[in-house]
């Protein structure tokens, strides 16, 4: 069995002050400040009424347009690069797997979760079509420009998965039912799955009917938060923001009733403030569930009310990527892994060689989400530098390749053995 004493002495893997996790008093969020009343809810934005004029690149030193979902959704710079809408190069990749689609209005989202650049208290410096999200710009481009592209040739398409993600907004149900019919109209659904990010807060057991009725594959909940306090702290009360841990945990088991088993899952972000313990507590129960866990590395967005605190380190963080891979994949248990008094893994529970070759496979390690057309372990949504800069990865958006591995095993404190 594979057994690690970790070091009390800081390494150069570890973040702020030699820490190896970011413990629950650090990860305070700070409290959201008042928005004058003349930028809240897009006001101006509506007031400019400037008409949009096909594809937005974010732009802070220009009005944005007044545009909307479903004619306009938004998506990942990624995404955009692939669909060959914007220009550059990703390091380490051709293409992104996924399309990433967020609906979009002048309002923004509702919510004011403290880890998000979308977040509501952003109203008062920057406009919702600029504000960055998950590390990179987020293109505004008409849907059915989208949609003409892909039609083209969707069996040979660089997508193996498009997604729409929703958020808090008082239209954002009947627009993700409208965008998702315009795309599985035209786009059969078997060459290229959709999943939904859903918005809990607003939706009830018909909603999530519909999306699977209109030919959506997968459904996931962004819990995001480990714990209950926690999601409290950063997406509930604690920050004037709306979201219920309950009702986000109702709508997962409705969908988890219509869309069976495999076809459900929840978003984790680990390093908030929760140990090592809980998190790969709450993985076992989603696949107990029958569901998955896609989980993503804190970073501290920009402008968030959480941007002043440190990015997990990388032990955390590859540690808890480790133990998720074998929960979620190689039948592994919680119960069979051993923790320190501060909740951090000590054993994984499965023999020194398996542990081995399951670490240089490197698929560990890779982005986690839905999955795409490689194989059932392997995520379609491959976010490229969502939550690292690339000069330090923390989910590789590409097969990690030997000195890539050779890197997580320092992370992890297992001797290299690799040559
Ligand atoms: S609901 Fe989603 S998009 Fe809105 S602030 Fe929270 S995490 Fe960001």
């Amino acid at each position: 069995m594979s057994c690690i004493e970790h070091k009390t002495t800081a390494s150069p893997h570890n973040g702020e002050a030699g820490r190896d996790h970011n413990p629950f008093d650090v990860m305070a969020p700070r409290a959201p400040r008042k928005t004058p009343v003349d930028r809240k809810n897009g006001k101006h934005v509506k007031a400019n009424d400037i008409p949009p004029q096909g594809v937005y690149l974010p732009n802070n030193n220009i009005l944005a347009p007044h545009m909307k979902s479903p004619e306009y959704v938004q998506l990942s710079t990624a995404a955009a690069i692939t669909l060959g809408i914007m220009g550059g190069r990703m390091y380490g990749c051709e293409c992104t797997r996924c399309l990433n689609l967020l609906l979009t209005y002048p309002e923004g989202c509702r919510a004011n979760c403290a880890y998000c650049g979308l977040a509501r208290h952003r109203e008062a410096d920057r406009d919702y079509a600029d504000r960055n999200f998950i590390r990179v710009d987020w293109p505004a481009v008409p849907m059915t420009d989208i949609i003409d592209i892909v039609a083209r040739d969707p069996e040979n398409s660089p997508f193996h998965r498009m997604c729409i993600s929703m958020i808090t907004h008082p239209r954002s149900e009947e627009d993700t039912f409208t965008v998702l019919k315009q795309w599985t109209d035209r786009i059969d659904p078997a060459a290229i799955p959709v999943s939904i990010l859903s918005n809990p807060t607003t939706m009830t057991r018909d909603d999530v009917q519909r999306t699977r009725d209109l030919g959506a594959d997968i459904f996931t909940v962004a819990l995001d938060a480990a714990t209950p306090g926690l999601f409290d702290r950063t997406r509930g009360k604690g920050v004037q923001s709306p979201h219920k841990w309950s009702k986000y945990w109702d709508i997962m088991l409705e969908a988890r009733d219509i869309f069976g088993p495999q076809k459900f899952g929840a978003h984790i972000i680990v390093g908030m403030g929760e140990t090592e313990y809980e998190v790969l507590n709450l993985v076992q129960e989603l696949v107990d569930l029958g569901g998955h866990s896609h989980m993503f590395c804190f970073f501290p967005e920009q402008g968030s009310l959480m941007d002043h605190l440190p990015a997990t380190p990388r032990d955390q963080w590859r540690r808890v990527q480790l133990a998720r891979y074998l929960i979620d994949y190689r039948d592994a248990r919680v119960e069979q892994m051993r923790f320190d008094d501060q909740g951090r893994v000590t054993d994984y529970g499965i023999a020194n060689a398996e542990l081995a070759d399951i670490i240089d496979e490197g698929i560990a390690f890779r982005t986690s989400g839905c999955p795409g057309k490689f194989q059932d372990d392997i995520s379609a949504c491959d976010r490229p530098y969502g939550d690292s800069p690339p000069s330090d990865i923390a989910s590789y958006p590409f097969a990690p390749k030997k000195k890539d591995i050779k890197r997580i095993r320092r992370q992890l404190d297992i001797p290299v053995t690799l040559e």
